[in-house]
């Protein structure tokens, strides 16, 4: 079963966040350790711990998440110059939240997506 993180309580307004924008599907929050002058979660409000939990009925979700980050990225000023969206999943992918996040990163050249 999957088990709540504390995105569930900033979702539910139980946990305390800097929250952007929110609506029936999706919540977006800034991340408390920022990697760039923008640095913003986007999370489904329903719990998927992983991408590989997703199933076809969560795509209405998913696919708010990158309107809703298309708008903060204009809103913050970095859509032109550009911006990377990450999902991480698992271990080797770095996730340290089990609660499905889209990061918009941006503000600065992020230089190459992975170290070699
Ligand atoms: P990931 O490694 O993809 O699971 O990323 C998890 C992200 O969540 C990290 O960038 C953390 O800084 C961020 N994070 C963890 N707890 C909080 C919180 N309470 N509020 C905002 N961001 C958080």
């Amino acid at each position: 079963m999957a088990v709540e993180t504390v995105f569930s309580k900033i979702i539910r307004r139980e946990a305390n966040a800097d929250i952007l924008y929110q609506d029936e599907l999706v919540t977006a929050f800034r991340d408390i350790h920022p990697r760039a002058p923008v640095h913003i979660l986007l999370v489904p409000n329903q719990l998927i711990p992983t991408v590989n939990d997703v199933e076809p009925q969560h795509e209405a979700a998913l696919g708010r998440l990158f309107s809703v980050a298309r708008k903060l990225a204009a809103e913050h000023g970095i859509a032109d110059k550009g911006y990377r969206l990450i999902m991480n999943c698992n271990a080797h992918g770095g996730q340290e939240v089990y609660h499905i996040h889209l990061h918009l990163v941006g503000g600065r050249a992020l230089g190459p997506m992975l170290s070699r």
